[in-house]
């Protein structure tokens, strides 16, 4: 399993998450950072092989709106 790393729309930290199995992607999860501890969600989109990730906040929209 690759980790991909993340940017928490709290604290702004950037720390490594699981990746989903690519079949699964795109997909949307519920995560709580792991430097503040403060709930988002995390978007994985399956780009060209690669797994991206962006997280926003629970109030935000996330990147498909
Ligand atoms: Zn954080």
């Amino acid at each position: 399993m690759s980790g991909v790393s993340v940017i928490c729309p709290s604290c702004f930290e950037e720390f490594e998450v699981a990746a989903p199995h690519p079949g699964e992607l795109p997909c949307d999860v519920d995560y709580d950072c792991e430097i503040c501890c403060r709930p988002m969600r995390i978007a994985f989109a399956d780009e060209d092989g690669d797994v991206q990730a962006s997280a926003y906040g629970l109030g935000d929209n996330g990147p498909w709106g």
